[in-house]
């Protein structure tokens, strides 16, 4: 059995507060945190701290639950910078691009798709994010979407096949055959490799019927549900994925009060993405609505070369402090317990005994600095099931 004792911790986010307590940050203050074989054994004030094999010294900083990307799109190829410079310079956003990205992809090897995932994945880790889903959905055939989980595969247990991103050129006048090919083989071929599926249901992408049909068959087979809805325009999407019993629907940027309502009575979790609508200047999502009616939010990347290239969970969470009206708390709790709710992780996202020991150092002595100083790099360590990542 191994041993680190973080101590000298200023404040430590639990995210796991004691009964009765309001706060739902559980802040503890002075206490030091034992790991023992990767999952946290104790936490109690720093003068109590048990003997450990290695000691690190927080410093008086804080120290909260490592960050819980639950939206990444990492498997692809090429960059579309030429197309974001287009949009800065005036051009809307319709989620075209997409097919640029597929056939960058399409034509890339193997080793190439897991080098790019393997460099977004450490971008992510020096930011502080312990646990990423990682997508398909830049394949859309099946032996491409296949290895494109099976590369995801190597990076997390959190995979998502989204062979209905968008439908490809070559079944433009045909989308039905391309909804009974993603049904058919293409999910067997991706299922081994995937614990989620999920649609891009959206004007221009897939209506409310494909996407339901799509959605029923990854069921089917034992993969539970996540639906990107609503980040266009006002649609189904969100409706859909509470009556399928969805972990998550993302993006919820254009919802009516009948949307907010369904997702209240619920357990699907609304994942907002500034990243994307800042990519895109687009309208941000409202939290605070969302919030005050009750709903369970969660703040992702939406890490992909198009619409959100940012790895950077401080970066989202600073957006949805200043844009999407959170307060620094909730954008916290929503950057790692809500990312868990979104991935129905109970393991991740907290720091509790018998949470796995992922946890973030900040140069900072409060939660509250990451959205009080944005683009500042904040993350001094990470530690992953108790192993340090990386050092300044
Ligand atoms: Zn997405």
């Amino acid at each position: 059995m191994s041993s680190v004792l973080v101590d000298n911790i200023g404040e430590l986010v639990t995210n796991s507060p004691w009964e009765g307590e309001r706060d739902p940050l559980g802040i503890r203050r002075n206490v030091a945190l034992l790991v023992e074989d990767g999952v946290v054994a104790w936490i109690g004030p720093t003068r109590d701290a048990p003997a450990a094999d290695r000691r690190i010294d927080a410093g008086g900083a804080a120290v909260l639950p490592g960050f819980v990307d639950s939206h990444a799109h990492l498997v692809f190829a090429g960059d579309r910078a030429a197309e974001f410079a287009a949009r800065m310079a005036g051009e809307p956003y319709t989620g075209g691009g997409i097919r640029t990205t597929v056939g960058a992809t399409r034509a890339a090897s193997d080793d190439e798709l897991r080098a790019t995932v393997g460099r977004l994945r450490a971008e992510m880790t020096r930011q502080g994010t312990t646990t990423v889903e990682i997508k398909s959905g830049y394949g859309l055939t099946v032996a491409d979407e296949a290895r494109s989980l099976r590369i995801a595969a190597e990076f997390t247990a959190d995979t998502t096949f989204l062979g209905a991103h968008v439908v490809p050129a070559e079944y433009a006048d045909r989308p039905d055959d391309y909804v009974g090919m993603v049904c058919g083989p293409m999910l067997a071929a991706a299922a081994p490799y995937a614990r989620w599926i999920d649609v891009f249901c959206e004007r221009g992408a897939f209506d409310v019927d494909h996407a339901r049909a799509i959605l029923a068959c990854g069921q089917a087979v034992g993969l539970g549900v996540r639906v990107h809805a609503n980040q266009l325009g006002p649609g189904p999407g969100v409706r859909l994925g509470v009556e399928l019993g969805a972990a998550s629907v993302d993006h919820c940027t254009h919802l009516t009060d009948a949307d907010v309502d369904a997702l209240a009575g619920s357990e699907t979790v609304a994942t907002l993405l500034p990243g994307a609508e800042f990519s895109t200047r687009s309208p941000y999502p409202d939290a605070r609505r969302l919030l005050d009616a009750g709903v369970t939010v969660a703040l992702a990347t939406d890490c992909n070369p198009g619409s959100s290239y940012t790895s950077s969970m401080p970066f989202c969470l600073a957006l949805a402090v200043r844009e999407l009206r959170m307060t620094p708390a909730e954008a916290v709790w929503a950057a790692t317990a809500g990312g868990a709710a979104a991935l129905r992780r109970t393991d991740v996202g907290r720091l509790a005994r018998g949470a796995r020991a992922d946890l973030v150092i900040l140069d900072a002595p409060s939660h509250l600095h990451l959205a009080y100083r944005p683009g500042v790099p904040l993350i001094r360590q990470v530690l992953q099931n108790g192993v340090p990542q990386c050092r300044p």
